[in-house]
Order: structure tokens, then sequence, then C-alpha cells
């Protein structure tokens, strides 16, 4: 009776925080794959937006100078950075249903959960971009 007592204790105390880790990490999981679906919507608004600017495209016969052009050009660019933002936000989507998201893709490693939280599409540890760079 007090042998299985006290292993039942010793059970619940070696299992219980694992398995609380793992229903904090899938809340963490869930929680970064609906700010994810959130920026895609912001970004591809955002691309769509810019879409229509871009269609009315300014006249370049205009000039050199002219602030349409460089209006335009500038929205260029802002779409191209968006279009990698989008690119990225889907690629660590695609990493949360593969079940590789957090994980390392230099050194196989689990990503800081405060890096995560920082940089919601990095692909690399702390220790592996440092080492990068
Ligand atoms: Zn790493």
């Amino acid at each position: 009776m007090f042998l299985s007592a006290a292993s039942d204790i010793e059970r619940a105390s070696t299992i219980q925080p694992g398995l609380q880790t793992e229903k904090t990490m899938l809340k963490e999981l869930e929680k970064h794959r609906k700010r994810l679906r959130k920026e895609i919507r912001e970004v591809e608004r955002g691309i769509a937006e810019l879409e229509e600017r871009l269609a009315e495209k300014g006249d370049y016969s205009l000039g050199e100078g002219d602030p349409s052009i460089y209006l335009w050009e500038m929205n260029l660019a802002r779409r191209k950075r968006l279009q990698a933002r989008l690119d990225e936000l889907r690629a660590a989507v695609s990493h949360l249903d593969g079940g590789t998201y957090g994980v390392c893709s230099v050194c196989g490693g689990q990503i800081e959960p405060d890096r995560l939280e920082l940089l919601l599409t990095t692909l690399v540890c702390s220790r592996c971009a440092r080492s990068a760079r």
C-alpha cells in the first residue's frame, strides 16, 4: 500500500512536468499559429493595396524627377519586401504543419521560446544565428 502510493507520487512527479511542458508548448505553438495567420492576412492586404497603386503606373514621360515615379518605385520596393515577408510567414506555417516549427534548421536543436516570440519566422537558434554572423 505504502509502496504503491509512493510509486504513484513518483510517477506523478516524473510524468506531470513533462506533460505540463508539452501542453504549454502546444499552447505556445497555437499562439504562434494565430499570430502567423493574422500577419499573413495583414501582409496579403498590404500587397493587394500596393498592387492597386502600382496598377496606376505613373506617366514616365513626365520626366525623371517626377514625384509620382518616385512613389511608384517606392511602392514596388515595398511590395517586394512584403512578398518576401509573406514567403517567410508561409514557410513558418508549413513548418508548424510539419511539426518542425521551432527546430533550428542548422543544429536541429530547439529554438529558444523567447527568440521565437520576438522573431516569429526565424529558422535558427540564437547560437547558430550568432555563429553565422
Ligand atoms: Zn541552432
